[in-house]
């Protein structure tokens, strides 16, 4: 993860970028790449990758947004892999497994 990141931090430094890479850039640049990805399964019937696309556009766009997710941790101060392990573990909270078994998080509903 820190090499990946020193690469980016270097190639952002490199064209003298950081100046537009404010919180809110970056935050609209994840959702612009996740449309793009998105567009790959746009008119799919099956939910699985046809229409011409390839796993090579797929492996393209999701990389865009896992590097512009990634820019906008660094930007705030936070360390990805910490905020991720965060989450998880609000997830296995929020979703247990003996209810969750099978069944899509949306509808998983928590017994009090
Ligand atoms: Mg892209």
């Amino acid at each position: 993860m820190d090499e990946l990141l020193d690469r980016l931090r270097r190639f952002r430094d490199d064209r003298d970028w950081a100046q537009f890479h404010t919180p809110k850039n970056l935050a609209i640049s994840v959702s612009i790449e996740a449309a793009e990805l998105l567009e790959l399964f746009q008119w799919s019937l099956t939910g699985e990758l046809e229409c011409g696309h390839t796993v090579a556009e797929v492996a393209d766009e999701a990389a865009d947004v896992l590097i512009y997710t990634l820019m906008l941790f660094d930007r705030l101060g936070l360390d990805p892999k910490a905020e991720a392990l965060k989450k998880i573990e609000r997830n296995e909270v929020r979703y247990p497994a003996d209810l969750a078994l099978g069944r899509p998080g949306s509808v998983v509903k928590r017994s009090r």
